[in-house]
């Protein structure tokens, strides 16, 4: 057997979900809303599906879905992306994330990694022959220094993975600190793998600005979005890739013997969505805005100290700060069977120098779902 897959463990979302089912738990812990989504986008796809629209479909995407999303960040990130050679639909964001990596790296290429960094990324980079290069961001705010982008870039890196905004973390990443990577990009003549899946997903009036719009990252940033993250329907996998067509001819290839195609009844679906007016972006961000806030407030009652969250579905507690000594994944377990709670350990996102005191709840939940959170972790501290 291959010795990487051989060795890793379950991923934490899996394994913190299945302590849920089994303990009866509230689960804050893998990252999904548990609302049904637009009902709109929903009845698309079982239009889709009943009209009979069930066969293989371009292997590059729906014509017309390539088009929405050329169109959809055209209006909202003032992209020009050509429908034809620049975007692929994948199985989801993951797919994206892997279908890159194999097309851009090959044995003994150096990748640069930023920690907290997604449980995937590793076992990927490793796969295909990367060499990882860490960057390890810290808490409470995550931010890139030009020091560690300096010890991590090498005359052997061929890629940056970068997750903007970042999961766990909870942040975006500020123009400062993506124009600095955009230098160390150019300087080192590599490609920026960029996971924008958490782009719509941003809190207080923040925008999200893509690396593939700053000075020389153009024709080197391979862009990866979600529908599942766009339209709060994280089990449709159903991605996006957007690079300039040199690149974007290579990932195809890989696109064709991992999953070859995606289902185009929801494809179809996401087409539709794209379109929707602002008020339904505004909207979600309004209503996620709110469960943080009612969320942040209620731990804060309890006397748990959080980090900001500026993006994503989720809101961090830090336990040292909090009072709570104990590391992070012993506190998770205890919390999942005492509390009846599933979070995730934040050191879970780390391959080295992990943080240890910090733990990450989904707060993408209907408020009885909140509440009912709450009034189990009451009296813990
Ligand atoms: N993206 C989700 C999260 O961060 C997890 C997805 C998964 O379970 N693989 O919680």
């Amino acid at each position: 057997m291959n010795r990487i897959f051989a060795d890793l463990k379950t991923s934490v979302f899996e394994t913190m979900s299945r302590l849920a089912r089994e303990h009866d738990a509230i689960n804050l812990g893998q990252g999904f809303p548990d609302g049904a989504g637009p009902e709109d986008v929903r009845q698309k796809a079982a239009e889709a599906v009943v009209s009979g629209w069930n066969q293989y479909p371009p292997m590059l995407g729906l014509p017309e879905l390539r088009q929405a999303v050329a169109a959809h960040y055209q209006r909202f990130q003032g992209l020009a992306l050509d429908a034809d050679s620049e975007i692929m639909i994948t199985s989801g964001a993951t797919e994206a994330i892997t279908d890159a990596l194999m097309a851009v790296v090959s044995p003994g290429d150096e990748v640069v990694l930023l920690q907290p960094m997604y449980d995937a990324y590793l076992p990927l980079v490793l796969r295909a022959g990367g060499v990882p290069r860490f960057v390890t961001l810290q808490p409470p705010h995550w931010r890139l220094t030009r020091e560690a982008l300096e010890e991590a870039f090498t005359p052997r890196t061929r890629a940056v993975l970068f997750n903007n905004p970042l999961n766990p973390a909870a942040v975006r990443f500020s123009d400062g600190d993506q124009a600095l990577l955009a230098e160390f990009c150019v300087r080192h003549d590599a490609i920026a793998i960029c996971d924008e899946v958490w782009e719509h997903v941003m809190f207080d009036g923040r925008r999200h600005r893509p690396l593939m719009s700053f000075e020389g990252m153009r024709e080197r940033t391979v862009k990866i979005g979600s529908a599942g993250k766009i339209f709060s329907l994280t089990g449709w996998k159903v991605g996006f890739v957007m690079a300039a067509p040199d690149i974007l001819r290579v990932i195809a290839k890989a696109h064709q013997f991992f999953t070859f195609t995606t289902p185009p009844n929801l494809q179809a679906a996401v087409a539709y969505g794209l379109g929707k007016d602002d008020a339904y972006f505004t909207g979600m961000r309004a209503d996620f805005q709110r469960s943080r806030d009612r969320f942040a407030a209620g731990l804060a009652d309890l006397g748990f100290v959080t980090l900001p969250s500026e993006a994503t579905y989720f809101l961090n507690i830090d336990l040292a700060a909090s009072g709570i000594e104990e590391g992070d994944v012993s506190f998770c377990q205890r919390l999942v069977r005492e509390r009846k709670v599933a979070a995730i350990p934040v050191s879970a996102f780390y391959a080295e120098h992990a943080v240890t005191s910090v733990i990450r709840l989904c707060f993408a939940k209907r408020d009885a779902t909140l509440d009912a959170a709450l009034a189990n972790l009451k009296g813990l501290i």
